[in-house]
């Protein structure tokens, strides 16, 4: 309870927790290759991508911008050209478009199965899902579907991941997120999302190669404004609550007490309930002891598990 927040923007060293980073661990996913600066490549063209023409018919789309509310946008994130040879310039750039144009049909995908929250859609066209999944994956990065992450684990499928945070936003505040929790880190993607909606995030992953993995997929990208715990979700963060929004990545029968407790007044959590059948669940404080619960549509998730591995 006593221990004070971080102040934001964060170092990017500081992504992780204390306990994580005097591990001394790292993910072998950090390594320099020509991959790594494709990737790269494809990150500055989607941070560049984020042109104010109109796309997919989405008119009143704000210019995505990869840097929470309020931070200044962070402008280089350059990967040294100069050492490229002309050919590898021009496969990374046509590359880079491949995923921009891809991307881009994802969120229209999204956005025709209903999800209509222009700031949830511009953080998705935001946000370069393919530098989350193993190499041998990226090429279905932006299909429609929930893939394997390793650990039995899976990344969330995109419209699910725009539908919980846009269920999140839907506050009485206009959508404005201070700060938010998520259960369930896997490679970070949903974290990075989440990164462009609220000021802070904290995220919290119970399997330590997970928590690794998500660090080191976050790194490239320079998000300021994400917090990375490795432990038991089902705790909360009592030491940061209370969150005006709380999304559980995995799903449980029911919702922990102790992260019920963490939700602020006006707080919004969704959750995947169940185990074979499971709904998206809504749920809403209204007041010190209060809150009310909306079922909203079917849904499937991984399950969420007590203790860490
Ligand atoms: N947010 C991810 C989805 C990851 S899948 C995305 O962006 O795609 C769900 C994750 O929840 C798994 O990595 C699983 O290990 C984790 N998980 C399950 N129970 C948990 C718990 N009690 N605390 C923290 N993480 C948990």
């Amino acid at each position: 309870m006593t221990e004070a927040p971080k102040r934001f923007p964060l170092t990017l060293s500081s992504v992780v927790d204390s306990k994580s980073k005097s591990s001394g661990q790292r993910a072998n996913r950090v390594v320099a290759t020509p991959q790594t600066a494709t990737r790269n490549a494809a990150y500055d063209s989607a941070k560049s991508s984020l042109s104010p023409k109109p796309s997919f018919g989405l008119s009143s789309v704000k210019p995505p911008v990869f840097s929470p509310p309020g931070t200044p946008v962070r402008q280089s994130n350059a990967v040294p050209t100069t050492n490229l040879s002309n050919q590898q310039q021009t496969g990374e750039r046509s590359a880079s478009l491949v995923s921009e144009g891809v991307r881009k049909a994802m969120v229209a995908r999204i956005a025709k199965q209903g999800v209509s929250d222009v700031s949830v859609l511009a953080a998705m066209a935001a946000v370069p899902r393919h530098m989350f999944m193993e190499p041998g994956l990226a090429s279905q990065a932006y299909i429609d579907a929930s893939l394997p992450i390793g650990h039995h684990q899976t990344i969330s499928q995109p419209y699910i991941v725009a539908r919980m945070i846009e269920v999140m936003r839907d506050n009485q505040h206009g959508g404005v997120l201070n700060r938010v929790l998520e259960i369930g880190t896997g490679c970070g993607y949903q974290a990075a999302v989440l990164s462009l909606v609220a000021k802070e995030v904290y995220s919290i992953e119970r399997i330590k190669p997970l928590h690794e993995l998500a660090r080191s997929n976050l790194r490239p990208l320079r998000v300021a404004n994400i917090r990375l715990h490795y432990g038991d979700g089902m705790l909360g963060l009592p030491q940061v609550a209370p969150f005006d929004g709380i999304i559980l990545a995995a799903a449980g029968l029911e919702v922990p007490q102790a992260l019920l407790d963490q939700m602020a007044i006006g707080g919004r959590l969704v959750a995947p309930v169940g185990s074979r059948h499971q709904v998206l669940q809504l749920i809403q404080r209204i007041s010190k002891f209060d809150w009310t619960s909306t079922t909203l549509e079917d849904c499937h998730f991984v399950p969420l598990r007590a203790g860490i591995a």
